[in-house]
């Protein structure tokens, strides 16, 4: 692999229209189409006009693209790497209501990425069953004003967990509960279970936002049939995570405790975006500022190195977001041009 290269991946996902904007829709003037003006350039809300602004990303889905459109084009890449004994990372950022749990949990009539992700990878291992031992667990947490918490055990734990980094390379958060789930269905029934449990609080964006980062990891350990007793596992950790809601704390009209989450929320995507953008940078690589947030932490050996990072950006496609839309893309921008 060529040491320069990027292991950054950055794909757009625009949602379609909901029912509500595609009402507002009508009553727009044409020149004001949201969706041209979405292709060709970004308006501030001052409403003057600024020079089309131009983002450069691996890969656009529009609003006809299906789940599988966007995993095949995303995270399936990333089950060899897993399999070869390769962390990886998938994120979904955006706004609140722009699509980002949609695409990593989906529904049960169009299940996301972590659905089809597991798919592939049981039927992978059972493809190798006659020359692989392959065990697979997995853990769902939160980080929610950087405490975490487990989203696996009933209720929701109530005690903040801690992160633990161990000698060999591995970061472990104690007391967090690991499962083995014998098919899909096992695995999305967990994950649907699990989001109920994800803090959410009434914001003016969206009355069920999601303050918290939702992390997803899914352990592989294999060993060849008929290794000697005393050889090592391989090991590797696929991450998919659904991120907090990117918007600004003043965009929601918070106050108080929600302008506190506000700040954390911002902290840790910060850190997020710094990491990035420190591993994109030849220069700066070695001095990846792992230790800003829980988030970046806990992903210190899942991002660079040999590691593969998908980042899919959800946006919405309405007007009405323009200015969320343009920061959103600006942070991918950044994270990818630097
Ligand atoms: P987020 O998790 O970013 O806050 P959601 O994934 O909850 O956003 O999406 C907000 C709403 O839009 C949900 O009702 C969701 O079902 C719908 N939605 C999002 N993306 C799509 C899509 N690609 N196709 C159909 N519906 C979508
Ligand atoms: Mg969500």
């Amino acid at each position: 692999m060529d040491p320069n290269a990027s292991s950054i991946t950055v794909a757009v996902r625009v949602r379609p229209f909901t029912i509500r904007e595609a009402a507002q829709l009508v009553f727009d003037p044409p020149e004001d189409n949201p969706v041209q003006k979405f292709t060709r350039s970004v308006v501030p809300s001052a409403g003057k006009k600024v020079k089309d602004q131009v983002f450069a990303f691996d890969r656009i889905f529009d609003q006809n693209a299906s789940q599988t459109d966007v995993y095949e084009g995303t995270t399936k890449g990333l089950l060899d790497s897993i399999l070869d004994g390769y962390n990886a990372t998938v994120f979904a950022y955006g706004a609140t209501g722009c699509g980002k749990t949609h695409t990593i949990t989906g529904t049960a009539q169009h299940p996301g990425i972590i659905f089809l992700t597991m798919q592939e990878l049981f039927e992978k291992i059972q493809e190798r069953s006659n020359e692989k031992i392959t065990e697979v667990s997995l853990s769902y947490l939160e980080i929610y004003n950087e405490t975490i918490r487990d989203l696996l055990v009933p209720g929701g734990s109530k005690q903040g967990l801690m992160l633990r980094e161990d000698s060999n390379q591995a970061v472990t958060v104690a007391g967090l509960t690991s499962h083995h789930p014998k098919d899909v269905q096992e695995v999305m029934d967990m994950i649907v279970q699990g989001n109920e449990y994800r803090t959410v609080s009434p914001t003016a964006a969206n009355a069920v936002s999601s303050r918290s980062h939702a992390v997803l990891q899914i352990n592989v350990a294999q060993k060849d049939r008929g290794a000697d007793i005393n050889e090592p596992h391989t090991m590797a950790t696929l991450s998919i995570i659904d991120l907090a809601g990117s918007e600004r704390a003043s965009a929601t009209k918070n106050r108080g405790e929600r302008l506190l989450e506000g700040a954390n929320i911002n902290k840790s995507l910060l850190a997020l975006g710094s990491c990035i953008n420190a591993l994109c940078d030849p220069r700066r690589r070695n001095h990846v500022p792992y230790r800003n947030s829980k988030l970046t932490r806990l992903l210190k050996f899942s991002l660079g190195g040999n590691c593969k990072t998908v980042m899919i950006v959800c946006v919405s496609p309405s007007s009405e977001h323009f200015d969320e839309t343009q920061n959103t893309l600006r942070y991918a921008n950044r994270a990818k041009n630097i």
